[in-house]
């Protein structure tokens, strides 16, 4: 069933938007050449903490880190590890869900480690394009395939995979609420977008196959060909006026003490 949020509800939902993008900004500015992934998956937790926040991915069925990150051709759901240091040239996506005040916000970034190639650059910011033009169709009266159409025409039309075995999904009170959101589809076809529906869209754009396997840890999702991936994401809610990025205001975090 999918949840319909109200008006007022939506507006506490911000406040754990904000929280997770502040705490997505944190962990941006701690990426370079050098630093583990562990490091920016404490610092980040601690963000969320200070503010009195909840790392929603912490435990979530099992999973041991505050982030995800993702490198290279890794999609989603990779480990935060002392062992994994980046390396210059490296892309990673770091995905960041803070639970604050009972609601959950959702989002996910895609960064260059130092200088990337050319080949990186233009995947990542064929990703952003792809997010930018789901979030354009999330308007009352589209359809989930009109979502998922605007994102895969524009990654395959650049010659980009999209992968599958992965998607959008509802965000509220939980992380992972109905309906799912897929990178692909048909237009006017799926559920139809409703005022009051918030979903997280969230691109999964490779630079070769769309296919994709788990590592042994059980969690880091791999492409299947080695290939580049890149990932971004927002939590948004679905308004009368249309899209509405939950995850977009930095709200008061950054004027307060460990802000970004
Ligand atoms: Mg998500």
């Amino acid at each position: 069933m999918i949840k319909i949020k109200s008006p007022q509800q939506i507006e506490e939902m911000k406040i754990a938007g904000s929280l997770s993008k502040a705490a997505l900004r944190r962990a941006g500015s701690l990426v370079r050449p050098g630093i583990s992934t562990a490091e920016i998956d404490a610092a980040v937790e601690g963000f969320i903490r200070l503010h009195r926040g909840t790392p929603t991915f912490k435990g979530y069925g099992g999973f041991p880190g505050s982030i995800c990150s993702s490198v290279n051709e890794q999609v989603v759901h990779g480990i935060p590890s002392p062992s994994v240091i980046l390396q210059e040239g490296d892309i990673i996506s770091i995905d960041t869900g803070a639970t604050k005040d009972g609601w959950v916000g959702d989002n996910a970034w895609t960064f260059y480690v130092g200088s990337v190639s050319d080949e990186a650059r233009a995947l990542c910011e064929c990703t952003r394009d792809c997010l930018k033009a789901g979030i354009e169709a999330a308007v009352p009266g589209n359809h989930l395939g009109d979502i998922g159409a605007a994102v895969q025409e524009l990654a395959e039309g650049n010659g980009y995979g999209v992968v599958r075995d992965y998607v959008g999904h509802g965000v509220g009170r939980v992380m992972h609420e109905e309906p799912s959101v897929p990178n692909y589809g048909r237009r006017h076809h799926g559920v139809k977008l409703q005022v009051g529906m918030v979903i997280a869209i969230e691109p999964m754009i490779t630079a070769g196959s769309w296919g994709t396997y788990v590592l042994p840890n059980r969690w880091t999702v791999v492409t299947d060909d080695g290939s580049l991936a890149a990932h971004y994401e927002n939590t948004i809610a679905i308004t009368k006026d249309g899209p509405v990025i939950l995850t977009e205001d930095d709200g008061p975090w950054c004027s307060m003490e460990g802000g970004v």
